[in-house]
Parts: structure tokens; sequence; C-alpha cells
């Protein structure tokens, strides 16, 4: 005699979340989270990014001028950890490096108008504090 082997379905075999409604029964989504064993909809949602909280202790431990492409690195570099911890949403992350861009930029742009001044000065020699000759 042979015994056949049916293959499992896959929805009636899949492990139901554990949730229970007020009238007793067993939610009928399969689950998502094997650590508590609840479904999408009943699994612990994700906690709400807030694009209003104050990051400064976290972005900024120093009150940094942002004044040499070293202080944005290192801005940057706290930002990403903060996006990957999803403490800050890609959208506020998207603004606050677009902002870090702008400042870089302005670092370049002030470089070049102080060359630019520095090469249209005239030359002079300040002979001021310098001992005159005896006469
Ligand atoms: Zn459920």
């Amino acid at each position: 005699m042979t015994q056949l082997l049916s293959a499992p379905s896959s929805t009636e075999d899949a492990p139901r979340c554990r949730h229970l409604t007020v009238n007793g029964r067993q939610c009928r989504h399969r689950v998502l989270d094997t650590q508590s064993d609840l479904c999408f909809r009943h699994a612990r949602p994700l906690p709400m990014q807030s694009d209003s909280e104050d990051l400064s202790p976290d972005l900024l431990p120093q009150l940094s001028p942002f004044d040499s492409a070293v202080d944005i690195n290192q801005f940057l570099a706290r930002l990403l950890v903060l996006v990957t911890k999803g403490r800050v949403s890609p959208r506020r992350a998207s603004v606050l490096a677009y902002i870090t861009n702008q400042l870089l930029h302005s670092h370049h742009a002030i470089e070049r108008k102080q060359a630019i001044d520095l090469k249209n000065e005239p030359f002079t020699v300040d002979f001021g504090d310098l001992p005159r000759p005896p006469r």
C-alpha cells in the first residue's frame, strides 16, 4: 500500500497570528513577526519618525561652525548613522544633506573670492616698524 504525500498547502499550513479578537476568535492572517507570532496588522508598529525632533545633541555634539569640509564630513557621517538606525526619515536626511552640500559649495565660492581679491590687491611694503638708518 502506498501512501500519498501531499504537498503542504502554502496558506493553510502557515502559522496564523496568535492575536485573539474580542469574540475569542484567532486572527486569520499569517505570522509576519516570528518572535511575537503576530501578523502585519497586530505586530507592534514601528515608532513614527518625527521630522521635528531635536537632533542637535546627536548631529552637533560640539557646536560646529561648519567652516571646513571636515566638519561637514563628520556631520554627514553622524547623519548616516541616524538614518540607518531609523531615527531620521530619509526625507529629512535629504534636506540636511542638501543644506550641507550648499555649505560646501559656499566654502569654495568664498575661497575663490578671497583668491581673486588677493590677486587684485596692490603690492605695498610697509616699512613702519623697521629702524631708520642713522643720519
Ligand atoms: Zn493578526
